[in-house]
């Protein structure tokens, strides 16, 4: 028997991240860049006005206070966004808006809150204005070049594209994006008792629960889902989705139910057929054999049938494959220290407990959020954590100390 650890690391063995494509700034949050991203431009490019006030040369206010202001002619008005070719004159000042270019000569910007211009929003241009403070050269001024130099590195390959990163490439210039690939996953569950979620079950019968759940958890952590369906329990009927997923050019292939002990033999023989595949007995609850291969050199997942054990299984082992696969270096799903609020049981398997991490004071807490059969999808629906059981352990009393996995939080915090 593996522990999950050795179960991981020997999935992530033989897989390798993606190749890189070329999308849009606008698709690319989320992503992981596969090129250094230089600037075409300093930031700011035009000295410029941090305020909306008056650009005037710091020598001419150095006696300006709210009891002797000094008066000075207005000679222009400049809004962002209109160029401008001024040599301020000596002892003159200019109406600026932030953003706006400052004029030559001008080495500093009075904010409007600072003179006597009590207006707001469009209003004539005054003759003169009133300056109430001295400011030091460059007050209020953002210069050519502060933030960003042209020609300067400003993203490395590897970054994950955030918002910021989003906002940075959008400021240099940058609206293409080499990315790495999202990995393409074809799902599919099996068994005869499936039908689809708008269908009423018939006795017997019951929903397709996993392909969903699957579908959800791929996207989630940056694949793209391909959704083949139910598979009936007959090899033909495997097979023909095994084909189906490597003409839909799957970089992963995911199914769910049939590797319990009864029913292994028939998703072992249509893997085996082309590829190879084996029964990973792992030390871990909620989680049934797991199956693990290749199927025409497809990385293939089979994973249990009860969707509480098919999704928990997906995050301990189909999520890292997703993320490397996708150019991520972190996988490991963050987790936090809780304080447990009831007992926890486990038989000595590293056990996942749906639980509720909720903050109290300067600690965490965990309480179970109902019942931990491992089809009973209604506790993990309530919970936002996984309190781990480790291996080896077989109950953790009320007020011990334990790790929980916050299955909300990004992993990029892990
Ligand atoms: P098996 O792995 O085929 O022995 O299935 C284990 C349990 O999971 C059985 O109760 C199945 O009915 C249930 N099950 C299998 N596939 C699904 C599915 N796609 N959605 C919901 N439950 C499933
Ligand atoms: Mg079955």
């Amino acid at each position: 028997m593996l522990s999950v650890q050795e179960a991981q690391q020997a999935i992530l063995s033989g897989i390798q991240r993606l190749e890189p494509e070329t999308i849009d700034l606008a698709e690319a949050l989320g992503r992981v860049l596969a090129e250094e991203v230089v600037s075409d431009t300093d930031l700011p490019s035009f000295d410029n006005s941090s305020m909306d006030g008056y650009a005037v040369r710091a020598e001419d206010v150095r006696e300006a206070s709210p009891d002797r202001p000094v008066r000075l002619p207005v000679c222009a008005d400049i809004p962002a966004g209109h160029p401008i070719d001024l040599l301020l004159p000596v002892g003159a000042a200019a109406r600026i808006t932030t953003g706006a270019m400052l004029p030559a000569g001008a080495d500093a910007v009075v904010p409007v809150e600072d003179t006597d211009d009590g207006a707001r929003g469009a209003s004539p241009l005054p003759a003169a204005v009133a300056i109430h403070r001295s400011l030091k050269r460059g007050a209020f001024v953002r210069y050519v070049g502060d933030d960003v130099r042209r020609g300067e590195k400003v993203l490395i390959s590897g970054a994950i594209v955030r918002p910021a990163e989003i906002a940075l490439m959008a400021a240099v210039g940058h609206s293409r994006v080499q990315v790495i690939r999202r990995p393409r996953v074809a799902l599919f569950a099996t068994g005869d008792e499936l039908v689809a979620p708008d269908q009423l079950p018939a006795p017997g019968q019951i929903r397709n629960v996993n392909e969903q759940a699957t579908a959800a958890l791929v996207e989630r952590y940056g694949g793209v889902p391909i959704r083949l369906g139910i598979a009936r329990d007959r090899l033909d009927a495997v097979t023909e989705k095994l084909v189906e997923a490597i003409e839909q050019r799957a970089d992963l292939i995911v199914t769910s139910a049939g590797v319990s002990v009864g029913a292994y033999d028939l998703v072992k023989e249509a893997v085996a057929a082309h590829g190879s595949i084996d029964l990973w007995r792992v030390r871990m609850r909620p989680g049934k054999p797991l199956a693990f291969g290749q199927y025409r050199g497809v990385p293939f997942f089979g994973l249990p049938g009860n969707p509480v054990s098919a999704m928990l299984t997906f995050e301990q082992f189909v999520r890292p494959v997703l993320r490397v696969l996708g150019g991520f270096t972190r996988w490991h799903k963050p987790t936090v220290g809780v304080i447990l609020l009831e007992p926890i049981e486990s038989d000595g398997r590293e056990t996942y407990a749906r639980a509720r991490v909720e903050r109290d004071g300067d600690h965490w807490t965990a309480r179970l959020t109902g019942g931990q059969g491992s089809n009973m999808l209604s506790s993990l629906a309530r919970a936002n954590a996984l309190v781990i059981v480790p291996d080896g352990v077989w109950q953790l009393p009320a007020g011990s100390a334990a790790q929980a996995q916050m299955l909300d939080w990004p992993d990029e915090i892990g």
